[in-house]
């Protein structure tokens, strides 16, 4: 099967986040065994979900993991001028869900699996595929935890969402949380008698504020938000519960550790009698590596756009690069076209996407 083929089959499994993938990642499961490679499947608590990890090549270190997320975001509310899982083609281009973000990828990758199989290769090429990755990044981390227990460490991994197959070195981090402060109601008669939950939730957004324009001073480029803040119940009621929904997105992982302490120095000094409770709901580590490495020059060598470029989302990359696995992201498709109703890759792009990993062939040969 080509690499058109692949993600016409690809496209008409819909695995929006919130449903299941487990038919597309049994039907890759299937479409390697055929090939004679042997899938390993990681499966999310529930059963509903899995990733999947399968090498090409010796059980060696040196490998290259390329990396993908199986699920798309979902089409509701959008208008399509087609079936959304039916791949169309139109003047060059291929129109249907995820086909830039990132099943044009996988499709690439997949397909060149036989021409793999061809060379005697001396390092191996991992594939690894992911769930739930649109609504948080939550089925990486245990992919990450397989490839690392079964796995002798790659070399790189190269994460294959739309950069228009330009190399990305660069992103930001997104750590999400809900804060929950719980005080005393009260009669606000006598307000001495309970805790106000949304004083010191209210102050905390205050130091918020006040740490992000300390940070801008001194040139780091992380930035807050406080998105949603829900408390109290009545204007003569002391409020006895606030909860405070806030993200900060950080250009390195050395800013999110000076963050994370700040807020938990902020934390632990609110007034007697009120009680403070703190969930990180969203962590994608941010990317950050070196234009100069031997990783950025494997992935040149191997076609991928230069110069880079910083890339204006988050990616699975970060979790490879915390787990000691160098990455970079480049992929065929554009962001522009993510997400979007139509989306679409244009077959120059696939075609970009197939040389690539041809070249990875030939590296992994040598
Ligand atoms: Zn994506």
């Amino acid at each position: 099967m080509d690499t058109v083929e692949i993600l016409r089959t690809l496209v008409a499994f819909d695995t929006t986040s919130c449903r299941s993938n487990l038919d597309l990642i049994r039907w890759v499961a299937a479409y390697l065994g055929d090939h004679g490679i042997a899938a390993r499947l990681v499966g999310s608590d529930d059963g509903a979900k899995a990733n999947l990890l399968a090498t090409v090549g010796p059980d060696v270190a040196g490998g290259i993991v390329l990396s993908g997320h199986t699920d798309v975001v979902p089409v509701d509310g959008q208008s399509w001028n087609s079936d959304p899982f039916t791949l169309v083609e139109r003047e060059g281009r291929f129109h249907g869900r995820g086909a830039a973000d990132m099943k044009g990828f996988i499709a690439a990758c997949l397909a060149a699996v036989p021409r793999w199989r061809r060379l005697s290769l001396r390092r191996p090429v991992h594939l690894a595929l992911s769930y739930d990755e649109e609504v948080g990044c939550f089925g990486v981390p245990r992919l990450i935890a397989e490839l690392r227990a079964h796995v002798q460490t790659p070399a790189l991994a190269l994460i294959g969402e739309p950069t228009e197959m330009r190399i990305g070195l660069a992103h930001r981090g997104f750590y999400g949380h809900r804060i929950i402060f719980r005080g005393r109601p009260a009669h606000s008669g006598d307000p001495a008698l309970g805790n106000s939950a949304i004083e010191p939730a209210a102050m905390l957004v205050a130091e918020l504020a006040r740490l992000a324009r300390a940070l801008s001073l001194r040139g780091n480029r992380t930035t807050f938000n406080v998105g949603r803040i829900l408390g109290g119940t009545a204007i003569n009621i002391v409020p006895g519960c606030c909860e405070v929904l806030w993200e900060f997105r950080p250009p390195d992982e050395a800013s999110a550790v000076v963050v994370k302490a700040e807020v938990e120095r902020l934390l632990a000094v609110v007034p007697p009698g009120v009680y403070v409770e703190m969930t990180q709901i969203a962590g994608v580590p941010a990317l950050a590596a070196s234009a100069d490495g031997t990783v950025a020059a494997t992935a040149r060598s191997l076609g991928a756009r230069w110069p880079p470029r910083e890339i204006p989302f988050g990616t699975e990359a970060g979790f490879f690069e915390q787990a000691g696995i160098p990455a970079v992201v480049c992929g065929p498709g554009a962001i522009a076209q993510a997400h979007q109703p139509n989306e679409w890759v244009a077959a120059s792009e696939l075609g970009a996407a197939d040389r690539l990993l041809a070249e990875v062939g030939t590296w992994a040969a040598r």
